[in-house]
C-alpha cells in the first residue's frame, strides 16, 4: 500500500510502498476513505511530543471501510464506514478508567503518535475503539469529526453553561463548535490571528456575533474562552477578556510557554484548564450532536502524497476550516 511515513522528528513525511498491516483478533482492517490533518500532526512532525512510535504513519481523523476482520470482531461487518479518533486504546484498569477518565488512562496509546494511522491506502485498529460516523456527512466532510468535532465538543462542554464563549484560533475545531455554540444558544466571540480578515469573514458566516484579532478586547465581558492557538501568550489575553468566574480551557495538546501574569486577572474564581484527549462516550455524544445541529464542515482536500504541503499550509494558518487527504 502507499503510505505517508515520518522517520524523524523535524523532517518531511516520505511516500513509501509497504504491505498493508496485519490485524489482530479484535482490530479491524480499513481501507482509508479520508484522513484529516490535525494540528496534533504538526506538533508530531516538529518534534513537540515525547516519544512517538518512529517510523510512525500519522493520521488519527480517519475514515474507512472495513475491508477485513479478526475474529471477535462483532460491532462491524465487511463494507461498514467507520471513524477511527486519536484513542486507540485504553487498559480499563486503572483508576482513570474506571472512573470514566479514560482520557487520563496511565497506559493510553493514541492513533498516529503511538499506532500508525491514516496517512496510508490501509490502517488497523482495535473495534472498541471505532465510532459509526453520521451518514449525513460525505467521506471528506465526515473526516474533520473525530478529532476537530471530538475534542472540540469536549472542550466546549468544559465551558458549562457559559453564554458568551470566546474562541482563539479560529480553526478545523473551532468552525465546527462554533456551529455548536450558537445551536445550542451560545454568542460566539471569534479571535483570528492579527489582520485575519478573511477568518473573521468566515467566523461571522458560520454565526459569531462578533470577529476579531486576538489582541483586541472584545465588546462584551467572556463566561469562558476555548484556546485552539497553540500559543501561550493568549492565556493572559484570554483571562483579561474573562467575567469573573469565568473560565480559560486551553483545548491543545502542545502550547508554547505561558508568560507570567499578575493574579488580579485571575482573581474573581475566574479559571485555567486544559483538555486532554477524549472518552468514547464523548464520541458517541458529539456524533449524535453533529447531525442534529447540523455542523457543516469546510475542507480542503488533498491527495495523500501531498501530505507534507497540507501540513504546510495548516502551519502558515492558510486553511479555511480543516484539511484532510483523500486516497484516489
Ligand atoms: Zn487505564
Ligand atoms: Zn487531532
Amino acid at each position: 500500500m502507499r503510505a505517508m511515513i515520518l522517520s524523524a522528528p523535524q523532517t518531511q513525511l516520505q511516500k513509501v510502498d509497504i504491505p498493508a498491516p496485519n490485524f489482530g483478533p479484535d482490530q479491524v482492517l480499513l481501507r482509508v476513505l479520508a484522513c484529516g490533518v490535525c494540528r496534533t500532526d504538526l506538533h508530531l512532525v516538529d518534534g513537540e511530543l515525547p516519544d512517538p512510535k518512529l517510523p510512525i504513519i500519522p493520521g488519527h481523523e480517519i475514515v474507512g471501510r472495513v475491508a477485513g476482520k479478526g475474529e471477535r470482531v462483532e460491532r462491524f461487518q465487511l463494507g461498514d464506514r467507520v471513524g477511527v479518533p486519536w484513542l486507540g486504546f485504553t487498559c480499563g484498569k486503572c483508576g482513570y478508567c474506571t472512573q470514566g477518565r479514560e482520557n487520563l488512562c496511565d497506559f493510553a496509546r493514541f492513533t498516529g503518535y503511538h499506532i500508525d494511522g491514516g496517512y496510508a491506502e490501509y490502517t488497523v485498529a482495535d473495534q472498541a475503539f471505532c465510532f459509526p460516523l453520521p451518514e449525513s456527512y460525505d467521506d471528506a466532510s465526515a473526516a474533520p469529526l473525530p478529532c476537530a468535532g471530538l475534542i472540540g465538543y469536549r472542550s466546549l462542554v468544559m465551558t458549562g453553561d457559559a453564554r458568551r464563549l470566546g474562541i482563539y484560533g479560529f480553526g478545523a475545531a473551532a468552525h465546527i463548535i462554533a456551529q455548536v455554540a450558537c445551536f445550542q444558544g451560545r454568542q460566539v466571540y471569534a479571535f483570528t490571528r492579527v489582520g485575519d480578515v478573511e477568518g473573521q469573514q468566515f467566523a461571522r458566516q458560520l454565526g459569531a456575533v462578533w470577529a476579531g484579532d486576538s489582541e483586541t478586547l472584545p465588546p462584551d465581558e467572556l463566561d469562558a474562552a476555548i484556546l485552539y492557538a497553540p500559543v501561550g501568550k493568549l492565556v493572559p489575553t484570554a483571562l483579561r477578556a474573562l467575567a469573573r468566574g469565568g473560565i480559560v480551557v486551553c483545548a491543545g495538546i502542545h502550547m508554547s510557554d505561558i508568560p507570567s501574569f499578575p493574579y488580579h486577572i485571575l482573581w474573581g474564581e475566574r479559571s485555567v484548564r486544559s483538555v486532554a484527549n477524549l472518552t468514547r462516550r464523548d464520541g458517541e455524544e458529539f456524533l449524535a450532536l453533529a447531525p442534529r445541529v447540523p455542523a457543516k464542515t469546510n475542507v480542503e482536500a488533498f491527495p495523500v502524497d501531498q501530505a507534507n504541503e497540507a501540513l504546510n499550509r495548516l502551519r502558515a494558518g492558510k486553511i479555511r476550516g480543516a484539511a484532510v487527504l483523500t486516497m484516489s
